[in-house]
């Protein structure tokens, strides 16, 4: 199979953050997945739908020669290797790893949506997607416009970096 560029949301708002985000780029690089750039780490401190425990996010690019449900399958597994235990939607979770998307893909069906749904309306998701991928776009609209029309709000670069796992 071909290599295909993918987007990857990272976040993470219980245990050791930064530890477990850096974990995660590790597991997922393998000989079919190659991480080629990771954004600055953000914080969102953004309060609601019982979210109290403020999040770490990131995004990074990768290269893989995984097919998009094997790499959800991927990030579904590294996820339960950190501890990512599913109760109720959006509870605090160790590692959270959404495909923001897979090459020009577009798919919807009950396990796997691409482009991720919700990205237009998440400052955490747009604003390090811009960092690596400003010309990227979802649904006809570029990264760096959407991001420029949803201002972080509850949202700072916090000055954390990750690295790019060697392969
Ligand atoms: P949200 O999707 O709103 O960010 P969440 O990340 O908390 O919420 P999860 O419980 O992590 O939701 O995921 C629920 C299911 O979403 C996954 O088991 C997966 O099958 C499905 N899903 C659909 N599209 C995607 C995608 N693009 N990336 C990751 N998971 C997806
Ligand atoms: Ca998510
Ligand atoms: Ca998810």
């Amino acid at each position: 199979m071909p290599l295909a560029t993918a987007y990857i949301a990272l976040g993470s708002n219980l245990g050791d953050r930064l530890g477990q985000m850096q974990t995660a780029l590790d597991r997922l690089t393998q000989q079919s997945v190659v991480v080629q750039q990771i954004s600055p780490v953000y914080e969102n401190r953004a309060v609601g739908m019982g979210v109290a425990d403020p999040f770490l996010n990131a995004t990074a690019a990768i290269k893989t020669s995984l097919a998009p449900l094997a790499l959800l399958d991927l990030c579904l597994d590294v996820e339960g290797q950190l501890g990512r235990r599913r109760s109720r939607q959006w509870a605090p979770r160790t590692i959270d790893l959404d495909i923001i998307a897979y090459a020009e893909l577009e798919l919807s069906t009950d396990r796997l949506r691409l482009p991720h749904p919700r990205i237009e309306e998440r400052d955490f998701v747009l604003h390090p997607l811009r960092d690596i991928a400003p010309d990227l776009t979802i649904r006809g609209r570029r990264v760096a416009d959407l991001a420029a029309e949803l201002p972080m709000d509850a949202l700072t670069r916090c000055g954390f970096s990750l690295h790019a796992p060697r392969v």
